[in-house]
C-alpha cells in the first residue's frame, strides 16, 4: 500500500511536472560548454540582475522581445516593408532611408510583424513551453549524453528567476536519467533555491564583485543575498560538484583586491573549484537588436600575462583553477 501511494505520487508530480509552462529563449544542442560531456543548454527569459557586460541582452527581460537585425533588412533596397502595415500597435515607422525604426514603449512583441517580412529581419526571443515540450528536446540527444557522459544545462538570463519551471525541468531530467547542471547568479531567497539544489549534478554559480557598493553599481543588485546564498551551498552540494565562476571585467572587478577578496571568501566557505571567466565581447552586437546601448565602452580582454597572474592570486587559496571556456 506504501508503495503504491509513492507510485501514485510520483505519477502525479510528474504529470504536473510535465504541463508546467516557462519562457525559453534558446535551446542550444552539441555544446560541449557548461557541464560535463556533450550538453544540450536550455536558456529561460529574465534575470534579476543587469550586469553591465551582459552577454545575453536579450535575455534581461522576462516576457518576450521583439529582435530587429538591421544587417537582414533589405528596406533600403526594394523591400514595401509589409512590417509597417501588419504591425496592429502602429509600432513601426521607417525612416529616410526606408528602415524600421520600432517604438519599443509601444511594442507588445505580439510577433504580427515577424512573418511578413521575408528577410527574417525581425523575430520574437522568448517562446512559452512546457516542461514536456523542452524534455523532448533535450531527449534528443540523449545517446550523445550516453556515450559523453553528457546532459542537460539550465542558464539564461538566470533559471532561478523561473525557478518552479527549472525544479521541475530539473527533475524530470533527474527522473529520466540525464545528468543536470545549472548556471546561476544565486539571487532568490534561500527556502526557493534550496530545492532545486538536490536536483543538480553541477552547479555554476557567478560571484561578480565581493564588495557590495560595487556589486551593486555593477549588477543592479546588493550582493548580500547571493553571499548568505554561497555560504550555505556547501550544506547540500558536494564541492567537487559546485564551480564558482569570476567573470573578470577589465576595470570593474578584476583588481588585485576584489581577486583576493572574492578567493579568499570562496575558499573560506569550502569550495574547491573557481573560474576566471576571460572578458570577451560576444554579445556587443545584439545590443541594437533589442533597441539597448551597450553601457560599457569598448574594453580590451586581459593579456595571458594578466591572466596568469590572476590565476596565481587564486592558487594562493588552494583553489583549483578550472581553465575558462572560450
Ligand atoms: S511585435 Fe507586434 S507590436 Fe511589436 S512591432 Fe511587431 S507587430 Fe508591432
Ligand atoms: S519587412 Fe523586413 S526587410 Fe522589409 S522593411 Fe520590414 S524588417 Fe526590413
Amino acid at each position: 500500500m506504501l508503495n503504491q501511494n509513492a507510485n501514485r505520487q510520483g505519477v502525479n508530480r510528474h504529470t504536473r511536472n510535465r504541463a508546467l509552462t516557462g519562457r525559453v529563449f534558446n535551446i542550444q544542442r552539441y555544446s560541449i560548454h557548461d557541464g560535463e560531456g556533450i550538453r544540450t543548454l536550455v536558456f529561460l527569459k529574465g534575470c534579476p540582475l543587469a550586469c553591465l557586460w551582459c552577454s545575453n541582452p536579450e535575455s534581461q527581460k522576462a516576457g518576450p522581445e521583439l529582435g530587429f537585425i538591421r544587417s537582414a533588412c533589405k528596406g533600403d533596397d526594394g523591400c514595401d516593408a509589409p512590417c509597417v502595415a501588419a504591425c496592429p500597435e502602429d509600432a513601426i515607422t521607417l525612416n529616410v532611408e526606408g528602415i524600421p525604426i520600432i517604438d519599443r514603449e509601444r511594442c507588445t512583441a505580439c510577433g504580427e510583424c515577424v512573418e511578413p517580412c521575408l528577410e527574417d529581419a525581425l523575430k520574437i526571443v522568448g517562446k512559452q513551453m512546457s516542461v514536456a515540450q523542452v524534455m523532448d528536446e533535450v531527449e534528443k540527444d540523449r545517446p550523445f549524453y550516453r556515450r559523453s557522459g553528457g546532459g542537460m544545462t539550465l542558464g539564461g538570463g538566470d533559471p532561478l528567476m523561473q525557478h518552479q519551471f527549472s525544479r521541475a525541468l530539473l527533475e524530470e531530467a533527474q527522473d529520466a536519467g540525464i545528468h543536470t547542471a545549472l548556471e546561476t547568479g544565486a539571487y532568490l531567497p534561500w527556502d526557493d533555491f534550496e530545492p532545486l539544489l538536490h536536483h543538480l549534478d553541477q552547479l555554476y554559480v557567478d560571484l561578480k564583485h565581493r564588495d557590495d557598493a560595487q556589486h551593486r553599481k555593477l549588477t543592479g543588485q546588493s550582493n548580500t543575498l547571493i553571499l548568505s546564498n554561497l555560504s550555505r551551498l556547501l550544506a547540500v552540494m558536494d564541492p567537487k560538484d559546485v564551480v564558482i565562476r569570476l567573470p573578470l571585467i577589465p576595470g570593474c572587478n578584476d583588481s588585485t583586491e576584489n581577486i583576493l577578496e572574492s578567493a579568499r571568501f570562496v575558499a573560506e566557505q569550502g569550495y574547491k573549484q573557481i573560474e576566471l571567466m576571460p572578458y570577451h565581447t560576444f554579445g556587443v552586437s545584439k545590443y541594437p537588436q533589442y533597441g539597448m546601448e551597450y553601457p560599457l565602452a569598448e574594453l580590451a580582454p586581459q593579456s595571458a600575462e594578466d591572466l596568469a597572474r590572476l590565476r596565481q592570486l587564486v592558487g594562493r587559496f588552494g583553489l583549483t583553477e578550472i581553465s575558462a571556456q572560450a
